[in-house]
């Protein structure tokens, strides 16, 4: 019985990395991508879920049956809802309204409590997504907030977790470390491992246009955050997991090249995953492009944070994309000419 796991939270980890063929042809540089949205609740969250919370109760803070409030772009919150399900906790989530439909249900369907937020307003407003969660946290009696933008076990579970998972498997024969940045926990916990082990290896953090994260690394001056679609990465403010000073490096990438790229990811890689995966990737081949000399020949490996099935009613759906005034590519326009011809009149094409 030495391959039973006791619960699922022992499930966790362990996941694949692989190798970008296709879509890395043209480069440089090889890319290897690690698949964190095959972690059991479906995304790289379920580490740091597992592990604030386990921290919280061997510190006397959550107690078991306790509360647990998280402010969430959805996938702390399944990562916490699964330890809640392990240990009889019930779970408050404070999300923004411009999560995903498939992440609200998701998260509501797990028996928490969800409250929406509007994303409209900067995270220093009382009714933002930050705010509202601070203050449930305090004023419900016996509350555990598990605040992953502040609270170091987060980054600490990826020192612990994912740093020494990938230096295992690629026996640290490699030269870049790249993720997007959200809370910072993934890349600023995995450098710090990093950076302890080797001193060849460079963690790259990926930036959407419009978060601040970016110009502040270079100016050290706080600008002012701009409106964007893809969902989990960049930031209005200084996150404390943010640690500029393990970053080696930041580039940008913007939501067109983040949606294509996850496209793509799905289309000629068979890797179905969420849109800050793309953006991971397409932010890692923008600083290629941008750094030949430094990057030539080098091997990459790339956080893939979660699953597509949180984006089907977005990235994944052309309607929303054309809406949102995103190129859209066209299938394969003559063998599609040929399916209508021949399908009948009462047979419809989906596109
Ligand atoms: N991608 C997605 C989809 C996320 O939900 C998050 C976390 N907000 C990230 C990337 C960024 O990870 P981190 O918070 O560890 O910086």
């Amino acid at each position: 019985m030495k391959s039973i796991k006791a619960n699922i939270l022992e499930a966790i980890g362990h996941t694949p990395i692989v190798r970008l063929n296709k879509v890395a042809k043209n480069l440089p540089v090889e890319i290897l991508v690690k698949c964190e949205f095959m972690n059991p609740g479906g995304s790289i969250k379920d580490r740091i879920g597992r592990h604030i919370c386990q921290k919280a109760m061997e510190r006397g803070e959550l107690k078991p049956g306790g509360v647990i409030v998280e402010a969430t772009s959805g996938n702390t919150g399944m990562g916490i809802a699964l330890f809640a399900a392990v240990h009889g906790c019930q779970a408050i989530f404070v999300m923004s309204d411009k999560q995903s439909r498939e992440k609200i249900d998701l998260l509501k369907s797990t028996g928490s409590i969800v409250v929406i937020c509007p994303s409209s307003v900067d995270s220093k407003h009382p009714d933002s997504y930050h705010s509202v969660a601070h203050k449930l946290a305090k004023e419900i009696p016996g509350a555990y907030y598990a605040d992953q933008y502040e609270n170091e076990d987060n980054y600490l579970s990826h020192y612990y977790s994912t740093g020494p998972e990938i230096w295992e498997q690629t026996e640290g024969d490699f030269d870049f470390f790249a993720a997007g940045v959200g809370t910072g926990g993934t890349i600023s916990g995995t450098s710090k491992f990093f950076k302890e082990k080797s001193t060849r290896i460079k963690s790259l953090g990926i930036d959407p246009e419009g978060s601040i994260l970016l110009p502040y690394s270079k100016t050290k001056k706080m600008g002012e955050g701009a409106p964007y679609l893809v969902e989990g990465i960049g930031q209005d403010y200084l996150p404390g997991n943010v640690k500029f000073d393990l970053i080696d490096f930041f580039a940008n990438v913007n939501d067109q090249q983040s949606f294509s790229m996850t496209r793509r990811l799905l289309k000629e890689e068979g890797i179905f995953c969420g849109g800050s995966c793309g953006a991971a990737v397409a932010g890692t081949i923008n600083f290629v492009n941008e750094n030949p000399t430094l990057t030539q020949g080098k091997r990459f490996v790339v956080i893939l944070p979660d699953s597509g099935a949180r984006y089907l009613s977005k990235l994944y759906n052309k309607t929303w994309l054309k809406e949102k005034g995103m190129d859209v590519g066209v299938e394969n326009e003559t063998l599609t000419l040929r399916v209508k011809e021949i399908s009948g009149t009462n047979a419809r094409i989906e596109i």
